[in-house]
């Protein structure tokens, strides 16, 4: 965890703290090494939260995005159950954000924990996930009714049909993929509607600064306005998705990319 309580207060880990567990109010060992996020572990194996993942710097960077009172919040239901959510907004909504594989069961039994609630989840952690996801869009088909909608066959995509019957909204981060970065302009998360029907999905390309936004301001997440995206795209057809490229190029940031973008369309003026 990123927090424990240090002689009541929320600390951060640093080397040498030591801290007491939120939730359990066990003892906790500031974990400060190298390999991952500074962070906050119980002594031995024992784990508290059985709903806790271990923490990794794609949580850790989208949790920063929260103000710290926000992040790790304990929620507790009438019965006394207890768990920490990633982020609780002061507006009441939970963003839960979610890497490693979650059972059916489980998933529902968090929405109804929560209540209020959206999932980010980490489209990159299975080899095939990426790919999928992106070849399912190839066959989409557009609603095109003011926001950007897409519908789309859940068969290919193992990704989508594991959160298609999810009943809260649901938005895939793929980090930086340049068709969305061509069509779009800016980084995107894909939501995935509650609740998709007759073997179809409805995705819609998300901002991820609208996405952070309307958590914050307790606002509607906006998307795009289809006649906005056909007057503004530089490449409007959709370009064939070559995953072994591209998952090599993953770990390049926003501003990078849009520098490499910007210097090839200045070389093709001339
Ligand atoms: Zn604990």
């Amino acid at each position: 965890m990123k927090f424990a309580n240090v002689e009541g207060s929320r600390r951060e880990a640093e080397p040498g703290l030591s801290g007491v567990c939120p939730i359990c109010s066990a003892a906790m060992l500031a974990k400060c090494g190298e390999h991952r996020v500074w962070h906050w572990a119980h002594r031995g194996i024992r784990q508290c939260d059985h709903w806790w993942e271990p923490e990794t710097s794609w949580h850790r960077n989208w949790k920063n995005q929260f103000p710290s009172d926000w992040q790790e919040v304990v929620h507790r239901a009438e019965n006394g159950e207890k768990h920490v959510a990633d982020v609780k907004t002061v507006h009441g909504r939970v963003v839960e954000f979610q890497r490693s594989y979650l059972k059916p069961e489980e998933r529902r039994s968090r929405e109804v924990f929560y209540g209020s609630m959206v999932w980010v989840v980490n489209g990159c952690r299975r080899k095939r996930d990426l790919s999928d996801f992106y070849e399912s869009l190839r066959g989409r088909q557009i609603i095109a009714t003011g926001l950007l909608r897409h519908l789309v066959p859940l068969d290919q995509s193992a990704l989508l049909r594991e959160w298609s019957d999810s009943r809260v909204g649901v938005y895939f981060d793929f980090g930086i993929v340049q068709q969305d970065a061509d069509r779009f302009g800016m980084p995107v998360l894909w939501r995935l509607s509650p609740k998709s029907q007759n073997g179809l999905a409805v995705l819609s390309p998300v901002p991820v600064a609208s996405f952070i936004g309307a958590q914050r301001n307790g606002v509607p997440v906006r998307g795009f306005h289809v006649e906005v995206i056909k007057r503004t795209a530089k490449f409007p057809a959709p370009t064939v998705y070559w995953p072994s490229k591209r998952r090599r190029r993953r770990s390049t940031s926003w501003s990078q990319y849009k520098a490499r973008l910007d210097r090839a369309r200045a070389r093709r003026r001339f």
